[in-house]
């Protein structure tokens, strides 16, 4: 899917998030919000001036969303996006509205909306995950002009395909047909399983997984 996709997803089939700031104290807050609208430019959602979240989102200017979408686990589809926030004001409102009409239940009028302001989520990084294939499916994209992270586990040169790794891999997403081995990204559950048991220590871990 195209990072537009991964937008699209979220607004209009996952839609309610839990959402993460942080406090003065640098210690996470979460709570659920809608993300309402999402456009070349992001996703958009709204809040009132009044709440800590807008607080903490015009301290911080950062935000990190989970969303996902599915009866169990196994059947789950979810979406992360982290990345960095800019208030966009009420000129807004009227587009998210109308997205969501049911909006109008919570804030039935002009004078009650006084308050709202609407957020773009506008440069950052996704992973989307896939629990409901087999094997599970894991994509990683930015967007807004951020630099993809790269995160995960790869195998290097010295790898002396010894076929250890593959053997207790529960994904199977260890290409050992050739040297070094290869980890297919995209089927990796990044447990790290691989990367224990190499005694050759040629499985490099890049990032926070
Ligand atoms: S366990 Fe290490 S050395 Fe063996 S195949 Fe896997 S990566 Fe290569
Ligand atoms: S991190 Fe886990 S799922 Fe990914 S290749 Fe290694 S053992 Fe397999």
């Amino acid at each position: 899917m195209e990072t537009q996709d991964y937008f699209a997803y979220l607004v209009d089939h996952i839609h309610s998030t839990v959402a993460a700031t942080t406090d003065d104290s640098g210690m996470p807050v979460t709570c659920v919000i809608d993300m309402m609208d999402w456009d070349e430019n992001g996703v958009y959602f709204l809040t009132a001036k009044g709440k800590g979240f807008y607080s903490r989102l015009t301290k911080r200017k950062f935000l990190s969303v989970t969303g996902m979408e599915g009866e169990s686990t196994m059947t789950s589809r979810s979406l992360s996006l982290r990345g960095s926030v800019k208030e966009v004001g009420p000129s807004f409102l009227p587009r998210l509205f109308e997205k969501n009409p049911y909006m109008a239940e919570i804030y039935p009028d002009e004078a009650s909306r006084r308050a709202l302001t609407v957020f773009c989520l506008y440069k950052g990084t996704g992973e989307w995950f896939d629990l409901s294939t087999k094997p599970i499916q894991r994509a990683s994209f930015s967007f807004g002009g951020a630099e993809s992270e790269g995160e995960g586990f790869f195998i290097t040169d010295r790898c002396v395909l010894c076929r250890l790794c593959y053997s207790k891999c529960p994904q199977k997403c260890i290409d050992i047909s050739r040297r070094p081995a290869v980890i297919q990204q995209e089927n990796c559950l990044r447990c790290g399983n691989c990367y224990d048991v190499c005694l050759a220590r040629a499985i490099v871990k890049r990032k926070d997984l």
